[in-house]
């Protein structure tokens, strides 16, 4: 609501602005057409610091539609409606708006003449059924459709927009439509609000998305800006930050202050800002560190020198990428010996340890990644040994370090070999961090 303030957290305050949106069609509730004319909405009001508060979908009926446009203007201060302002007889939208403003509707001159003109224009024949397109409520705006038939209606009760009062639009459902209309009338009225946002996230991995709330609780709080939130997805969480300023310069001080505290906070877990991926930042650090890498895959088939190689430029450090999935081949290709796989099982730490040294040794390079797992859904068949256990070996000339994961039995093949090459790649910029001393 305007009359509530967000602590702008350098002195002043700066009164947030909460939308609602309305999409209006049967085929949208019943799933037959995607809604995405709500989420291109929202992104852009986010992006001049409007709250979005609320989306709504509904169906073509009158008093659902009216009820709903009287909720949406009572709990909020900009309500944006698309849909249900067509020619027939199931478009409600311009009914529904004047039963909930408690008006009449009337043919407007104006919305009337930018009906005729369109098919004039085109020379076709005007249908009877597009006269109810130019009802428009009475005491509301017309805005100008320069792409259909369907005029819009812009309702803006005394002292709207900056000052303080409600405003509402009503746009048609195509999309190309709605764009067009919302970037001519809103977008104008947002500016005048003198808002900027600015955002960005950082990357995690090797945090939980429970223990990150619990270190950024303050910082979550969701009265305060900027406005800080988690999303987490293949195991990867982003920490995204969403400032709000009287200027563009304002909200990416406080942005750049928040990310800072959130490096601060989350420490060596944060891998990336923005959209950087592990491989990426562990390319940059092997650049960095001016040294060279091999790897022997078995679980994983491959997928580590994939990755590695995705990043441009790799060839300056990755050396050899070995894929051994038999025993034999790991015999062969690494040198590891038979009697260690015939002891331990080829998913052991021993094996990993050999496979990482092997490799290394061959390529001559200064790291070598082993890998041996079990990615499923068969072969865990011992409870010692289960679905998703991994072994990570690291070998360099210091010396070599095997981590043992379960990734867990709950993941399916393909994500147990994603979940490895991250945890992998994540052992190797650890490494690189400490040794660079960063
Ligand atoms: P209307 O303005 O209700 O006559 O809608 C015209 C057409 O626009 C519909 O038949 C849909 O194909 C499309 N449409 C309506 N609402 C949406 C929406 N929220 N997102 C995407 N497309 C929509
Ligand atoms: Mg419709």
């Amino acid at each position: 609501m305007l009359e509530s303030v967000a602590d702008i957290g350098c002195g002043g305050t700066l009164s947030t602005m909460d939308a609602v949106i309305l999409s209006v069609g049967t085929e949208l509730v019943t799933g037959e057409c995607l809604d995405t004319n709500s989420a291109w909405i929202s992104t852009r009001l986010t992006s001049y610091g409007v709250r979005v508060v609320r989306h709504v979908t509904i169906g073509d009926e009158l008093d659902r539609l009216a009820t709903s446009i009287r909720h949406a203007l009572k709990a909020s201060d900009l309500v944006i409606i698309t849909g249900g302002l067509g020619p027939t007889e199931d478009d409600l939208s311009r009914h529904a708006l004047a039963s909930a403003l408690d008006v009449d509707l009337k043919e407007n001159v104006k919305a009337l003449k930018q009906i005729t003109d369109f098919f004039g224009r085109r020379e076709w024949r005007m249908s009877d059924s597009n006269r109810r397109q130019a009802l428009i409520p009475a005491g509301c705006g017309v805005i100008f459709n320069p792409r259909g038939t369907a005029p819009g209606i812009l309702y803006e009760s005394e002292a709207a927009g900056v000052s303080g009062g409600k405003m509402l639009v009503a746009l048609p459902g195509v999309p190309a439509e709605m764009k067009v209309m919302f970037e001519a009338v809103v977008e104008p009225r947002l500016r005048e609000t003198g808002r900027a946002t600015a955002s960005d996230r950082v990357q995690c991995f090797g945090i939980d998305e429970s223990k990150l709330g619990e270190i950024l609780a303050d910082m979550m709080r969701r009265d305060r800006n900027p406005l800080v939130g988690t999303t987490a997805s293949g195991a990867i969480i982003s920490v995204r930050v969403m400032a709000t300023g009287r200027s563009r310069d304002e909200a990416i001080r406080l942005l750049d202050a928040d990310l800072a505290e959130l490096e601060r906070r989350i420490g060596d877990r944060v891998f990336a800002r923005g959209d950087g991926s592990l491989q990426a930042t562990v390319a940059g650090l092997l650049t960095k560190s001016g040294r060279t890498i091999a790897t022997a895959e078995s679980c994983t088939g491959g997928l580590l020198a994939k990755r590695l190689t995705d990043v441009a430029g790799s060839s300056e450090y990755f050396l050899r990428g070995f894929v051994t999935y038999s025993n034999e081949s790991k015999v062969e290709e690494l040198a590891v010996p038979c009697e260690l796989i015939a002891e331990h099982g080829a998913v052991s730490e021993p094996v990993a340890r050999a496979m990482a040294e092997g490799c290394r040794a061959r390529a001559k390079s200064d790291y070598g990644v082993g890998i041996t797992g079990i990615a499923g859904p068969g072969g865990g068949d011992t409870p010692d040994k289960p679905v998703g256990l991994v072994y990570v070996a690291l070998s360099q000339a210091g010396g070599c370090e095997v981590r043992r994961f379960l990734t867990g039995e709950h993941l399916t093949r393909e994500e147990v070999r994603d979940r490895t090459a991250k945890r992998a790649f994540n052992f190797l910029r650890l490494d690189l961090l400490k040794s660079l001393g960063s």
